[in-house]
């Protein structure tokens, strides 16, 4: 099963699902490995 990156808008075998906190409100998004990787770098601060 493939999925599409929501970020990055690559095909991925792996899809992490996130919740993005923005000014409009919050986001769902489905994240390749690499896009995880750095918002949970992001999320750290
Ligand atoms: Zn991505």
């Amino acid at each position: 099963m493939e999925y599409t990156c929501d970020h990055c808008e690559h095909p991925t075998a792996s899809i992490h699902p996130v919740t993005l906190y923005k000014t409009e409100g919050e986001q769902d998004e489905l994240l390749c490995d690499e896009c995880y990787a750095e918002w949970l770098e992001s999320t750290k601060g």
